[in-house]
């Protein structure tokens, strides 16, 4: 027999890499919940390549081995689809990566890639850093971006200090984000992305993310919008023109909560100001392939499958939890102890409407259930305790089945207080700027029966009865002992 030559393994590398493609295809023809189950992984693969394992197999090995020179060399210089060593790619990211594109990309004809991450922390630097480059065309440029200010607190850190406190990186806050001429009369020559996050984390801000996609384009930028809290089974921004969508894949997709994880899902030629068009043609490629591939922040092998496994559900599950939030939101709204209970599902909340345009159960319309579009809010609201920081830190510590824990996304019922946890480094201003008060209580209900939920915060909540104080303008200081001190 003769001996493949590179020629030989160049062809076979096209034929691969055709059949991938038109199995994408295939499974971009089903349902949401099908490509959730499935994801890329098909019944062939298993049988050709994978002993027949019906779930997609961990693939723990750091690095690929090759059949000769010919086939290394072919596969090192990117010749054919490889995987060569795990800090870059592995077919168990592989498998998790497609399957995010297409659930992203859902019920469009959107091309998008996926470049999974060890944290959604690392999803968020994989995303912006590509804009934030020495431009050759203009080296005395300095530069910006725009993004809200109502953003997850390890966000607000990596912005305020890592780019602009440490490398004078201007972050341009934009402070109401559905104020669209807001969002514009911020950007300038040197702005290299807009970026935001909706519904945000834990203040549930929400714009028109299909105007601020127009606004960003109109400038040759990109839009950027971390989508962790929606998850695609309510919201897709891409569909909507955004150009980048970033997920703590830790919180909702893997509601399990095993483990830490992230995920850049980007459309194929996307618009910006940089000159690299490696960059803009396949930014999910290209972060995998280059920056990443020298900085290191890719997904393990095991994070992924884990990952994987939890999306199976993700659709029903988000619909069973964004209900009982409703049930929890609602009795929460009516008791006496509770000063303000935001959740996007109230009608009360200012951005009701807006949400109602964009936060819609995936394929509810298909779903005997429903047999039409039906709204659902996600299971992350937050509530204000009357009374103050100590009151509500009272109330929090009586809680004896819903953990005390800073998290979110999870199966398990989950509540924290910001201001004293994931909001306590940005400081007393910023909380103020993004209304982050010290009474408030950030709660994920998750799939235990809402009843139950409601029970544990009904006997946390009697601490409360028959002294309750009445505050009249709200604290943005993190309480605590000097003020627990002054109540005695
Ligand atoms: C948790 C969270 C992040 C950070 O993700 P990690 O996986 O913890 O690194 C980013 N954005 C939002 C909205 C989050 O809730």
């Amino acid at each position: 027999m003769k001996k493949p030559n590179l020629e030989h393994y160049v062809d076979a590398g096209k034929r691969a890499t055709q059949w991938h493609a038109d199995h994408k295809k295939r499974m971009k023809e089903c349902k949401f919940d099908t490509i959730a189950v499935h994801g890329i992984y098909s019944m062939q693969e298993a049988l050709d390549f994978n002993q027949g394992s019906t779930i997609e197999p961990i693939y723990m090995s750091a690095s690929q081995g090759f059949r000769d020179s010919d086939e290394m060399e072919a596969a090192l210089s990117y010749q054919i689809p490889t995987w060569c060593y795990s800090r870059i790619g592995n077919p168990s990211m592989y498998y998790l990566e497609g399957a995010l594109a297409l659930l992203e990309t859902y019920g469009t004809d959107i091309d998008a890639s996926c470049c999974a991450t060890s944290s959604g922390m690392a999803a968020i630097y994989s995303a912006c850093e590509p804009f934030l480059v020495f431009d050759k065309n203009n080296p005395t440029q300095e530069m910006n971006f725009v993004a809200t200010c109502q953003v997850y607190g390890g966000t607000f850190q990596q912005f305020a200090v890592r780019k602009d406190e440490e490398r004078n990186i201007k972050w341009k806050k934009v402070i109401d984000s559905s104020n669209i001429e807001e969002w514009e009369s911020l950007i300038d020559e040197n702005t290299r992305f807009l970026y935001g996050e909706m519904p945000s984390n834990p203040g549930q801000s929400f714009f028109d993310v299909e105007a601020v996609a127009k606004v960003a384009h109109k400038h040759g930028i990109p839009l950027i919008i971390d989508s962790t809290v929606a998850t695609p089974a309510l919201l897709r921004p891409l569909a909507y023109g955004a150009d980048i969508v970033i997920h703590s894949v830790t919180k909702t997709m893997t509601t399990s909560g095993f483990g830490v994880s992230g995920a850049v899902i980007a459309r194929k030629n996307l618009v910006s100001n940089i000159d690299n068009d490696f960059m803009k043609a396949d930014f999910g490629m290209y972060i995998k392939a280059l920056p990443n591939r020298d900085i290191g922040p890719n997904i393990s092998p095991m994070n992924a499958i884990l990952t994987l496994n939890d999306l199976r559900t993700l659709r029903s599950k988000v619909d069973l939890m964004s209900r009982s939030t409703m049930k929890v939101a609602e009795w929460l709204e009516k008791h006496p102890h509770i000063e303000q209970v935001d959740y996007l599902g109230l009608e009360s909340h200012p951005l009701h409407e807006l949400a109602k345009k964009y936060l819609v159960l995936v394929d509810s319309e298909y779903d005997d259930l429903y047999n039409e579009k039906v709204n659902r809010y996600g299971h992350l609201m937050s509530f204000r305790v009357k009374g103050g920081a100590q009151a509500t830190r009272d109330v929090f510590d009586g809680l004896q089945r819903i953990f005390r824990a800073t998290d979110l996304g999870r199966i398990k019922s989950i509540a924290t207080i910001p201001a004293i946890s994931t909001h306590s480094q940005q400081g007393e201003e910023a909380r103020k700027l993004a209304d982050v008060p010290a009474n408030l209580i950030r709660l994920n209900v998750g799939a235990e029966h809402p009843d139950d939920v409601i029970a544990d915060l009904e006997q946390a909540l009697s601490v409360l009865d028959g002294h309750v104080i009445e505050t009249s303008s709200p604290e943005y200081s993190a309480g605590g002992a000097s003020s627990a001190r002054l109540r005695k």
